[in-house]
């Protein structure tokens, strides 16, 4: 907090509200407003992030922007701050770092919680030392109405247990709105009033924020279907349209971009219906790297050179559907929500035939997501095994991770 003049002298209980805040809006300030009054904190400090680990790819409109909004709509309340910390501390920004911080400036008799989305939370464990950072401050999650809970009380449970954490959920129904849903409006030049303070307003209009495809990229599907409409069989366009169907569904539950995984799911098989002696040519000829799994069985090239072909063929510039696409059949370690939304829906969209499994696999998925992924690696290695097919490094190790995760806990 070294460039911060906070007001904290004489708090007892300091809250820390983290966010991207891109941009900050009714939703976040109705939750910090509850969690002050809820837990009775004497003041809750906003601090904008800076670069997290988890969005190294991601377009957010810049540090400055994001501060200055944040600042905007919090200045009338006198329980509330801003700080500049993350966005100013160079590198990669960790939680960790910033509580650390912010305790050396209390008292010893100060208690600290940190409030984020509940999302946030059940991902703690990928964060930075968690173990600490959960005896460090208590957590208060904050929940979208009807967004699912299974998961997020499996995870305190475990985080209380393991850790002796101490993490709240609030409700907040404020939190239908969403930084997604506002920048996506603007783009499509619809209202944003009265889901944001009206300062915070003027200044998304007076800079021009999110209104070109730096904030918001919209992708022309007809003429994706058109083309793939020539580029695969009957039987695997129908497929296609029913992973994207799945796809937006659990975009939806997991609040991940519905936009970005149609995009993803339409294309991930963009490659499938080259024939194996092409595939091999353009795997080359793009540089996908073939190790001896894909060269005995050039068919799981389709996913990899799947990512050149959306790139070159489709104008697909997107990091984040390209590797969906590129890993939507091996899986990996530690993939992004958009990845094993295109994973599971390849695995369980409504069109696959019904085998064992399937149902229970469904059902899952749209409770808990590194459960399904976990499901749908196991039962992808037994079925290939049986079939003495040669399993990929990146599925056996992605099998690893997440039974750690689902049996153990563990992400280490
Ligand atoms: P995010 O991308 O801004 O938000 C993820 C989801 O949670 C969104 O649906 C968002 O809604 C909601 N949300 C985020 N912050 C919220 C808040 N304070 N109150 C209510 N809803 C909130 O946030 P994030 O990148 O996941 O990060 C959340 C916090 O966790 C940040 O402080 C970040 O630095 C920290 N974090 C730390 C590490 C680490 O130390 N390794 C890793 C990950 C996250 P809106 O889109 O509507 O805002």
């Amino acid at each position: 907090m070294r460039n911060d003049i906070l007001n904290i002298k004489n708090c007892k209980r300091i809250a820390v509200m983290g966010g991207t805040f891109d941009p900050i809006h009714y939703g976040h300030l109705v939750a910090a407003e509850t969690v002050r009054q809820e837990l009775d904190i004497d003041k809750v400090i906003f601090i904008p992030t800076g670069r997290p680990p988890h969005k190294i790819n991601s377009r957010l409109a810049s540090d400055e922007h994001r501060y200055l909004m944040t600042v905007l709509a919090v200045v009338t309340n006198p329980h509330f701050d801003v700080s500049r910390t993350e966005i100013d501390r160079p590198g990669t920004t960790y939680t960790i770092d910033t509580i650390r911080e912010l305790r050396k400036k209390c008292s010893d008799d100060t208690e600290l919680f940190f409030i984020t989305g509940a999302d946030a939370i059940n991902q703690i464990l990928t964060w930075k030392d968690p173990e600490v950072l959960l005896k460090l401050c208590h957590f208060v999650a904050v929940t979208r109405p009807d967004s699912s809970t299974v998961k997020f009380t499996e995870n305190v449970k475990y985080y209380k247990e393991k850790f002796g954490a101490d993490i709240t959920m609030l409700e907040i129904p404020a939190l239908a709105i969403s930084s997604t849903d506002i920048r996506k409006r603007v783009f499509e030049n619809k209202t944003i009033k009265y889901l944001l303070p009206e300062s915070v307003e003027q200044y998304i209009i007076n800079n021009s924020l999110y209104t070109d495809d730096t904030g918001k990229k919209t992708y022309n599907t007809d003429l994706i279907n058109k083309k793939l409409r020539h580029a695969l069989t009957e039987q695997r366009y129908l497929h296609t349209q029913g992973v994207a169907e799945m796809a937006v569904r659990l975009a939806g539950i997991y609040n991940e971009d519905k936009d970005k995984a149609r995009v993803a799911a339409l294309l991930h098989d963009c490659a499938k219906c080259i024939e194996n002696d092409e595939s091999l040519r353009l795997c080359r000829e793009y540089g996908v790297p073939l190790d001896e799994v894909l060269l005995a069985q050039p068919d799981l090239c389709h996913s990899f050179l799947g990512e050149k072909v959306a790139e070159n063929d489709y104008d697909i510039s997107d990091k984040d559907i390209l590797s969906a696409i590129k890993y939507h059949t091996t899986g990996h370690a530690a993939m992004t929500m958009l990845e094993k939304i295109i994973f599971i829906a390849d695995y369980i969209e409504f069109g696959r035939k019904n085998f064992d499994g399937l149902e229970e696999t469904r059902n899952t998925a749209y409770e808990d997501i590194d459960k399904a992924v976990y499901m749908c690696l196991k039962q992808t290695i037994d079925f290939n095994r049986k079939k003495g097919r040669l399993i990929h490094f990146l599925s056996l190790e992605a099998l690893n991770y997440y039974s750690n995760i689902i049996e153990k806990g563990d992400k280490t």
